[in-house]
């Protein structure tokens, strides 16, 4: 019998797919090129505000990404074993499990794993990926793919492009989920 692969997934951007999100790359570019902000780090809401303002901005104009119904399929099939591994903090976990459900994604996975110990989100990547040992993970953020790709772990990293990153030079780019798993559960390229 062929061996299962086992895939693990990030959420936002490749799961589920936000159109609004678009409009905050601008200010991620910004950051990065006029003020000069190269070292990576996320924000860490705390407030009550700033907790209702950022579950605001996660929620707007949620979508199943292309590619969930061939998640779905590939799972059911038992040709794959997804697992998801999200950034998103505790507070964010009951509309993550809404969306799943709503969408009836939420028994495609084998675990979900969210940022309880509100660790940098690359960081905490990098620890779940060493202590899961997946063969392939699938993550958008391109500052993410460059800090795993670069700290050796054995697992596969895919990266799923925006319109305004697809220029970069990186092994294993898609454009979104679809693509990602036709290339790596059906072998396709
Ligand atoms: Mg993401």
């Amino acid at each position: 019998m062929k061996k299962k692969i086992i895939v693990g997934l990030d959420f936002d951007g490749v799961v589920a797919y936000n159109p609004a999100r678009l409009a905050r790359l601008p200010i991620a570019l910004i950051k990065r090129h006029i003020l000069g902000e190269n070292k990576i780090s996320f924000f860490v809401p705390k407030t009550p505000l700033q907790k209702s303002l950022w579950a605001l901005a996660h929620e707007s104009s949620l979508f199943p990404a292309r590619g969930a119904a061939l998640l779905r399929k590939l799972t059911q099939e038992g040709r794959i074993e997804a697992h998801l591994v999200t950034s998103r903090y505790p507070f964010l976990e009951s509309n993550l499990y809404l969306f799943l459900r709503r969408w009836n994604l939420l028994d495609c996975f084998s675990s979900i794993t969210l940022n309880t110990k509100e660790e940098q989100a690359h960081k905490y990547k990098e620890r779940v990926l060493r202590a899961k040992k997946f063969d392939y993970f699938v993550e958008d953020n391109w500052d993410i793919v460059s800090h795993l790709h670069g700290s050796r772990i054995k697992t596969e990293v895919h990266w799923i492009y925006n319109i305004l990153d697809r220029n970069r030079a990186y092994p294993w780019k898609h454009p979104y989920l679809e693509h990602a798993l036709e290339t790596i559960a059906l072998g396709r390229k």
